[in-house]
């Protein structure tokens, strides 16, 4: 599939086109070298491919057909399965993606959970007879219907682009809406892939699936303003998320966020606190720290304060960051030159409110080339710290002493964020009184994995708005309408 890049195209109204405004440069992270180009789409683009959702949701059946629709999605589950080493080789290229990760969330997981979609597109309970009732004594009979929303303008960023795109495209098409995906102009390689499998290689009517790739942030604006476009489906930092609510507001359409996070890794002291503290070291490291849900905050008993640095700072000491291709790589590049100076001013910020750095704090001495930062260990700072309290997105934990329970979990909630999480113990009263006390959207329990097609992720507070995933993130893209039938 690298080779379909120098001819990436829009996908627009079942035609792979190309894009006004010439094409924009796509970089591989690890090598800093240009992989190849993607049409530049420009707002008559932008325009064209929500006329052709537009068109598509209302002048066809597709919002009623649920078995074709659920055939469709089959039918791009096994197309994206046929290309998937070609996907795989993109993926990694051009996201930075550690191999290992693109067998997971990155890639497979993703595609295999198109299935899910499919079965919800078929079985899903579309009507609920609510019986009958004599409202202002007036017998009458009261369906319940759910119906698609209509245009879906979906903007995804470039940390997860296959996840995010078909987390987004999986439900959103099963309930019956048309859609205009606007991904990041980081990672458009990949989402002009999946458009040319969809425009190739399946029977999705045209204008049910139109994706448009630029280097111009100013195309998702347009999708907000739009008022044919009914909702919006957005991944992307908080800030970029209080824009798209304050635009989606002028045409009343309904805004579903998922957005930044600060999660917390509580360590009771009932825990193995050395093994608790290696785990949370080692996933921050996972893609470079580049997750919404990483738990970057590390909460520890003051008393193991010492022991839970050290055995932070080894693990984190012995991860070396490297080629993403390498199956054996967790911590591959970050994204690209401006997202590696932004860790940096992190790391100089820490520096400056008088934090520690224990281990990392710098560029790789073993790599020339590529945006890699170090595997890092902030100790020495409180809550307050701007460390602590702002989305760094890279390789970068935080370790705050608490004392007790209870101060663990006013400074896990002590955030703006409140996406994900993480507890360690052994004692179930214990851990049942911290994730009951933790506000956040999801919580992992002595490493349990929450992540999967049947259920819902999303955050509370300033990291979301709606749930993705699950049944609750298939209704997103629904409506309800009662039908009140008398007599
Ligand atoms: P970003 O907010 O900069 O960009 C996200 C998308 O929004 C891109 O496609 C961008 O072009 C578009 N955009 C920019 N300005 C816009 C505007 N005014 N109106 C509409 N669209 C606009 O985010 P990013 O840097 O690409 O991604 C990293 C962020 O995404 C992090 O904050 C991370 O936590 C978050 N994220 C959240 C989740 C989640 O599910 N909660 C998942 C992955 C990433």
């Amino acid at each position: 599939m690298t080779s379909l890049l120098p001819s990436a195209r829009l996908l627009i109204g079942g035609k792979l086109v190309e894009g006004a405004d010439g094409v924009f440069a796509t970089v591989n992270p690890a090598t800093e070298e240009v992989i190849g180009h993607a049409a530049n789409a420009d707002a008559a683009d932008m325009d064209a491919a929500i006329t052709a959702a537009r068109a598509a949701f209302d002048d066809t059946d597709w919002s009623r057909e649920h078995a074709f629709r659920a055939h469709c999605l089959e039918q791009l589950r096994t197309a994206l399965g046929a290309h998937l080493e070609d996907l795989r080789t993109l993926t990694i290229a051009e996201a930075g993606a550690p191999a290992m990760l693109t067998r997971g969330p990155q890639l497979d997981g993703p595609v295999a959970d198109l299935a899910y979609s499919a079965e919800l597109a078929e079985t899903y309970s579309w009507e609920t007879d609510l019986g009958v009732a004599q409202p202002m004594g007036i017998k009458t009979r009261r369906v319940l219907r759910r119906e698609p929303v209509g245009v879906v303008g979906a903007i995804t960023p470039w940390n997860f682009p296959h996840q995010i795109t078909f987390a987004k495209l999986g439900p959103a098409l099963a309930a019956g809406n048309t859609v205009v995906l606007k991904p990041a102009p980081d990672t458009p390689g990949c989402a002009a892939a999946v458009g040319a499998i969809i425009a190739e290689e399946t029977d999705i009517p045209a204008g049910v699936v139109n994706i448009v790739t630029s280097s111009d942030h100013g195309l998702g604006a347009q999708l907000t303003e739009d008022p044919r476009v009914d909702l919006i489906s957005f991944t992307g930092s908080t800030q970029t998320g209080r824009a798209v609510m304050r635009s989606a507001a002028t045409t009343l359409k309904k805004a579903f966020l998922e957005l930044g996070g600060k999660s917390a890794f509580i360590v009771l002291d009932d825990a193995n606190i050395a093994a608790a503290c290696g785990v949370a070291a080692f996933s921050v490291c996972v893609h470079a720290g580049q997750g919404c849900a990483i738990t970057t905050r590390l909460l520890v008993p003051r008393s193991e304060y010492d022991e839970a640095v050290q055995a932070a700072a080894a693990t984190l000491a012995g991860i070396r960051p490297g080629d993403p291709t390498d199956p054996r790589t967790v911590c591959g590049p970050l994204i690209s030159a401006r997202q590696r100076a932004r860790v940096e001013r992190y790391l100089e910020i820490a520096r400056a409110e008088g934090g520690r750095i224990v281990v990392g704090g710098g560029r790789p001495a073993h790599l020339e080339r590529g945006f890699f930062v170090e595997p890092t260990l902030i100790a020495g700072v409180s809550n307050s710290a701007t460390v602590a309290r702002e989305e760094i997105f890279g390789p970068v934990l935080v370790v705050i002493p608490y004392d007790g329970d209870d101060d663990a979990i006013r400074l896990a909630n002590d955030s703006p964020y409140g996406l994900s999480g993480s507890v360690w113990g052994t004692d179930p009263e214990r851990i049942r009184r911290v994730t009951n006390g933790v506000r956040t959207g999801t919580l992992s329990v002595n490493g349990g994995v929450w992540y999967s097609a049947d259920a819902p992720f999303g955050g509370y507070k300033q990291s979301g708005i709606g749930r993705e995933m699950g049944v609750a993130g298939f209704e997103e893209y629904l409506e309800t309408k009662l039908v009140a039938t008398a007599g």
